[in-house]
């Protein structure tokens, strides 16, 4: 696998990357004037990852990367369906270039989008050449020939079932520091409102040894922080039936050089105490669980098909919250499910009150194509779900400006991730995944992806704020350059 260091020009909602590098650049690669690229991303970390590869197989194929529309030949929108909102923005993004098809550029869609309405984007789109779900990018050689020949219906949606979407021979890493790796695809779960079974395709894990593979290989090139991804990363299930996803979690977390491991996001029915006992027994695992809740009554999960109680995941949290260590917990939330009472909406405020998460990543239920919960009456109305998602986010910002006043005056390691240089400050996260921004003494710039420890002087519901401590002048401080 070649690894190149590139950019991805945008991505959307859920968890941030505010990693962005400075510059576009090839590494050892040719690359043809004619053939250029941009690249949106839309959509979850997964996605942030495809376009990795879709970069690396592109750049491989002799094209360059560049920053505008106004100057590719190629424009392709890397897509999330999960939600109508993220799904419209691709088509209105359409709709406003579809005038530059006269001027010989080509149009591809990729991704989730893709993946669920297939040819029919040709229709409504007639100026797209290239439909392409995310179990395919490993054709996309052959596809960009073809588009290159002139064909301007090229597909490729028929590799849902795949593992082979594992291995792709080009990753364009976004960030020279840290870096994800896929370790499952697809899910199996069919929640009543999530369009992902039917985007993704049925789950399918990657070997233990690969993963590690990869990790040793990013270790190598100076990664330390290392991300596993997957729909539902708890789920994994070994194909050579040599480690557990606990088991792997300290394997991946043992590679030499590696300082940070991530993992997101965990179903809660899959969720064992054996993976808190992983964290507990390896201080290279971050001290952070996204375990998503979606509501706070059980009756509602039933009706979400979530395979869980209220109770039940009350419990997973009372595991969490035993460990020997601090471990941060963030959630999402739909609010305005069919049929959520209002009563039902109080149990999800109070569940926030009882977990106390450190973020929540709330949403107003939207109803997607193909899903079971599109048969369920009693919708409610928008203005309903946006009260609720207000009154959710008002109580959890309540909630995280108390749980982030317990930092003040403490000493925390943060990886720093760049700097903000209107207000003349570094950015670096926590392994709990808060945001710290931090001043440092003069002229003692610490280089990003290093690891310096801050402590911290303010708190806000969404970011800590610190000072950097001089090295060799506190307790124990750190080295200022990257730990290899
Ligand atoms: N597999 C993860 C799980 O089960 O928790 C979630 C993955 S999904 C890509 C990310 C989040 O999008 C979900 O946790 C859910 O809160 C939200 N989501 C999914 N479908 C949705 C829908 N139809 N309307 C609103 N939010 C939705
Ligand atoms: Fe969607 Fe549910 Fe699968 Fe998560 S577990 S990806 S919410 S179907």
């Amino acid at each position: 696998m070649i690894v190149l260091d590139a950019k991805i020009l945008h991505s959307d909602h859920e968890i941030p990357q505010p990693w962005r590098m400075p510059a576009l650049y090839l590494m050892g690669m040719a690359s043809d004037a004619n053939k250029t690229f941009y690249l949106e991303t839309f959509g979850c970390q997964m996605n942030v990852h495809d376009s990795e590869k879709v970069v690396g197989t592109l750049v491989s194929e002799g094209y360059r990367q560049v920053s505008t529309v106004k100057e590719a030949g190629l424009i392709l929108y890397n897509t999330c369906s999960i939600r109508d909102k993220a799904e419209q923005k691709v088509f209105h993004r359409l709709a406003d270039y579809r005038k530059l098809q006269a001027q010989g550029k080509r149009f591809g869609v990729l991704g989730c989008v893709a993946q669920q309405e297939g040819e029919k984007i040709f229709e409504r789109a007639p100026h797209v050449a290239m439909v392409c779900g995310s179990a395919s990018y490993r054709n996309l050689a052959e596809m960009l020939v073809q588009i290159e020949a002139g064909n301007s219906r090229v597909t490729g949606l028929d590799d849902r079932q795949t593992d082979k979407c594992f291995e792709t021979e080009f990753t364009s890493r976004l960030n020279p520091h840290r870096g994800y790796i896929t370790i499952i695809e697809g899910c199996d779960k069919f929640c009543a409102y999530c369009v992902v079974p039917f985007t993704r395709g049925k789950e399918r894990s990657r070997t233990s040894e690969s993963v590690l593979a990869e990790a040793r290989q990013m270790a190598d090139l100076g990664y330390t922080e290392i991300q596993l991804l997957g729909q539902n990363v708890n789920s994994y299930a070994d194909p050579s039936e040599i480690r557990t996803f606990a088991e792997l979690l300290t394997a991946v977390g043992e590679v030499p050089g590696i300082k940070r491991v991530r993992f997101t996001t965990s179903h809660p029915r899959d969720f064992g105490r054996d993976i808190v006992e992983a964290i507990e027994g390896t201080p290279t695992l971050c001290d952070h669980v996204h375990l998503p809740v979606q509501s706070g009554a059980t009756r509602v999960l039933e009706a979400m098909q979530r395979l869980y109680t209220r109770d039940e995941y009350l419990e997973r949290i009372g595991w969490i919250k035993s460990a020997k260590r601090e471990i941060s917990i963030t959630t999402d939330m739909i609010v305005g499910f069919p049929g959520e009472t209002e009563s039902e909406f109080e149990q999800t405020l109070t569940l926030l009150d009882e977990v106390g998460f450190d973020g929540v990543f709330g949403f107003k239920y939207s109803p997607r194509p193909n899903t079971p919960a599109l048969r369920l009456n009693d919708a409610i109305p928008d203005g309903e779900k946006a009260r609720r998602l207000a009154v959710v986010n008002e109580r959890q910002r309540e909630i995280q400006q108390r749980r982030n006043q317990r930092w003040l005056g403490q000493r925390i390691e943060v990886m720093v991730e760049g700097k903000n240089d209107a207000r003349g400050q570094w950015i670096g996260r926590t392994s709990q995944n808060r945001v710290m921004n931090f001043t440092v003494p003069d002229g003692r710039d610490p280089a990003p992806g290093s690891y310096v420890t801050v402590v911290t002087t303010g708190s806000f519901p969404n970011s800590l704020i610190g000072q950097a401590e001089i090295p060799g002048e506190g307790e124990g401080s750190l080295s200022w350059t990257a730990r290899k």
